[in-house]
């Protein structure tokens, strides 16, 4: 028998207890929805994103990377429509003069007092910063509020130099910014966060069988890093939701301990954005296609996923409370993250069962074989029962435990965080072991 979460508060004390996310700033009393990685979470994030960039960039042909500076000239964000647009309904409480965002909930009272509300007004949340020593108008610049306009803006760049020919890719992952007016529910809604975005490039005719195949293509990507399909879904936006350069999205949800929430949305961006720079007198960003000898404005499909929301949905679905023998075959109760090896920070600990040199020698040894390829672990202290339960909490899908016996027949014990199995292999197997079970191509 096992439990899931039923609220974010387990799994936010053992993000803190284990070294996954720790409260920003938190000797100072921490500062609101600011969260910052540990040893542990550094690794996840690491992680989810070579996932990501090995599905979308190494694995393919027709896409290829960039890594653009967050700081762009604020024209980039007028062209756009970011100046005008990027702003969501504000209203505040006459009483207690809290903010809120309007569509976080119906009816004109206060949700906290019950006082009125005034007059919504729109919020533009891209956060202003300065560029150079003088504080003024002139030098005001925008911290980015997604990484897709440095692709737009780079396409002729990137088209030319990596001789691109439609349709094709270009991918980003980087920190995104965002003056949001409500925050919450632990990683899922933040000011500062990380995204992962591809700008696919299509003829237009091209375009909404794209926009089909990248829904699948990402909903799959989800499933092959450990969510269940039935905590996923597919939402497409009603009309009247549609954001301003929007044709249709579709946003892949997630079933959160809160509810069903975005983890991922995926937009057809028609020409919208490449045909606002041309507009804007930016220098051309056509394509010249070879068939018709014409130069045309490609039209974009966007699947634009978060690194933070990624986390938080695989933390969610990998926790786990399992009923479990014990070495004396007494139940008791173990937390795990049945986190995907891939994704798991420690991929593999290894243990000497007791402190004796040459035991700890060939657990130092094996280590050393693995430490280049993946993240390691070493542990010699305490029972080896509670060697095991403290990386099941921290998600290390394997422990290889040394003991005397491994002296004389050349072997080791592998244990599988999932089913428990413990298996004897020869010490020359293990490394294939490891590979066969951290191969980022499996699965697909
Ligand atoms: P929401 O409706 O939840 O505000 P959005 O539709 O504005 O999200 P997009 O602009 O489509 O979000 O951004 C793409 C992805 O970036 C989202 O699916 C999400 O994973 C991530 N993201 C957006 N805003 C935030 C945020 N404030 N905190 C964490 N991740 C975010």
């Amino acid at each position: 028998m096992s439990i899931n979460l039923d609220s974010l508060d387990k799994l936010v004390s053992l993000a803190k207890r284990r070294g996954y996310v720790f409260p920003s700033s938190e000797i100072y009393g921490g500062f609101a929805s600011t969260w910052d990685y540990g040893p542990l979470g550094a690794e996840l994030i690491r992680n989810i994103k070579e996932a990501w960039w090995r599905d979308i960039v190494v694995a393919r042909d027709d896409v290829v990377g960039l890594n653009a500076s967050i700081l762009m000239a604020p024209k980039v964000w007028e062209a756009s429509g970011h100046v005008e647009h990027f702003s969501d309904p504000l209203v505040e409480c006459k009483e207690c003069r809290r903010r809120f965002r309007d569509d976080d909930f119906a009816g004109n009272t206060c949700p906290k007092c019950n006082g009125d509300l005034g007059d919504i007004r729109q919020f533009n949340t891209m956060f202003k910063t300065f560029v150079g020593p003088v504080e003024q108008q002139a030098a005001t610049a925008y911290l980015r509020p997604e990484t897709a306009q440095s692709i737009f803006v780079n396409f002729r760049n990137v088209q030319q130099s990596a001789r691109m020919k439609l349709p094709f890719g270009i991918a980003q992952t980087g920190k995104a910014f965002r003056n949001e007016i409500t925050t919450g529910n632990f990683l899922f809604r933040t000011r500062e966060f990380e995204q992962m975005e591809l700008e696919y490039f299509v003829p237009p005719h091209e375009d909404e069988a794209s926009f089909e195949f990248w829904i699948t293509r990402r909903k799959a990507w989800y499933e092959k890093y450990g969510i269940d399909a039935q905590n996923l879904r597919v939402r497409k936006h009603a009309t009247e939701e549609l954001a301003h350069y929007s044709l249709g999205t579709s946003d892949i949800e997630y079933r959160f301990p809160f509810g069903w929430s975005e983890i991922e949305g995926i937009a057809r961006r028609g020409s919208y954005d490449l045909q606002q720079h041309i507009d804007a007198g930016a220098k051309d960003l056509t394509y010249f296609d070879n068939d018709s000898g014409q130069h045309i404005v490609p039209w974009v499909v966007e699947p634009s996923a978060g690194v933070d929301r990624a986390a938080l949905s695989f933390l969610c679905e990998a926790y786990r409370e399992e009923k479990v023998p014990n070495s004396k075959g007494k139940e008791e109760i173990r937390t795990v993250l049945r986190l995907d090896p891939r994704l798991a920070p420690i991929k593999v600990a290894y243990f000497p069962l007791v402190k004796k040199p040459p035991l700890q020698e060939l657990a130092h040894k094996l280590q050393d074989q693995a430490r280049f390829t993946w993240n390691t672990f070493y542990d010699e202290t305490g029972a080896i029962g509670r060697r095991y339960r403290r990386q099941d909490e921290a998600g290390t899908p394997f422990c290889v435990t040394v003991d005397y016996e491994s002296l004389d027949d050349n072997a080791v014990t592998i244990r599988d965080r999932d089913n428990l199995k413990q298996e004897r292999i020869p010490v020359t197997d293990v490394i294939a072991y490891l590979n066969s079970r951290l191969h980022w191509s499996k699965g697909q």
